[in-house]
């Protein structure tokens, strides 16, 4: 009998294993995580209504992410240039053409969901749009650039484009990723919603930035400013609630006068990046009277 060999683990380093770069989202249980997170914290909450219509926007996201065919990976080849150069190797601004046909799909599966007037005005406009309007809206949701006169509208592109590339990112191995610039999404180069500091085996009190686009999360130091990369003149503000610590804070940077969410979820495995971005509107409410500028991105939640 012989005693199998003991093989290192390379993650581990001097006992403490080491976080990895970057996770890539798992297509079949983000949407439908998030559609969950959404409809728990609707309850009892005075967004209880946009909560809700988000939860049914997630759940067609999902139903898509789960009933659209794979997607061709991003080749190899292209995967390793972008590493050598330090590039995303998802080119969100080429996704356009592709997108059309999930857009199309995505909009017709909402028509059916039970909405807010303004949301609903907003589809029926989407719906109607020419081919050269809804290339300018994914060009507009590409370059994290959207006109405040038509977030309503798009909202909607804006879901369906995170279909897209988080099909893209899932595609991807996360360990042929590199750091990009502060504040930039490895997988495709998309803002951050926020960051997290998560609590799942392995990764124990590790800090990522999560992607607004493709849903990828990326490791980050704890504190550091998201916004300009400054680890100096880091403070944190949150909404009083009078019990325990608060699981949202505000993560404030004295360099570039910008703050972003950090989400505790080791103290609450089930908050989820974007859902409970949208329901700590209150921080956002709060942070709007000092001299701080919002540097998480959202198409959820802009225009509040
Ligand atoms: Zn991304
Ligand atoms: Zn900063």
């Amino acid at each position: 009998m012989s005693a199998s060999p003991v093989q290192p683990d390379p993650s581990v380093i001097g006992g403490v294993p080491k976080a990895p770069f970057a996770l890539m989202p798992k297509l079949a249980r983000l949407f439908h995580d998030r559609a969950i997170r959404f409809e728990a914290l609707a309850q009892g909450s005075h967004l209880a209504p946009y909560l809700k219509f988000l939860a049914r926007i997630t759940r067609i996201q999902g139903d898509l992410a789960s009933a659209l065919p794979p997607l061709e990976p991003v080749p190899a080849d292209r995967v390793e240039r972008a590493r050598a150069n330090a590039m995303p190797p998802i080119d969100r601004l080429a996704m356009g053409p592709d997108c059309l046909e999930v857009l199309q799909q995505f909009l017709e599966k909402a028509e059916a969901l039970e909405k807010p007037a303004a949301a609903a005005e907003a589809l029926a406009q989407v719906r109607t749009a020419d081919e050269e309007v809804l290339t300018w809206m994914i060009g507009n949701v590409m370059a994290d650039h959207l006109p405040v006169e038509s977030l309503a509208h798009h909202l909607y592109v804006s879901a369906a484009m995170q279909i897209q590339a988080t099909r893209l990112a899932a595609g991807l191995d996360g360990s042929r990723l590199v750091p990009i610039r502060v504040g930039v999404c490895p997988a495709c180069g998309g803002k951050p919603v926020a960051s997290m500091v998560i609590g799942f085996h392995g990764a124990e009190g590790a800090r990522y930035a999560s992607c607004s686009c493709c849903a990828t999360m990326w490791n980050e130091v704890r504190v550091k400013c998201l916004a300009c990369g400054s680890t100096k003149g880091i403070g944190y503000r949150a909404v009083e609630t009078g019990d325990e610590e608060a699981t949202v804070k505000a993560e404030v940077c004295d360099t570039c006068n910008s703050w972003m969410k950090i989400l505790y979820q080791n103290k609450n495995p089930s908050l989820d990046v974007v859902a409970d971005d949208v329901a700590s509107l209150g921080l956002d409410l709060l942070m709007k009277d000092t001299e701080y500028k919002r540097a998480g991105f959202d198409p959820f939640l802009m225009g509040y």
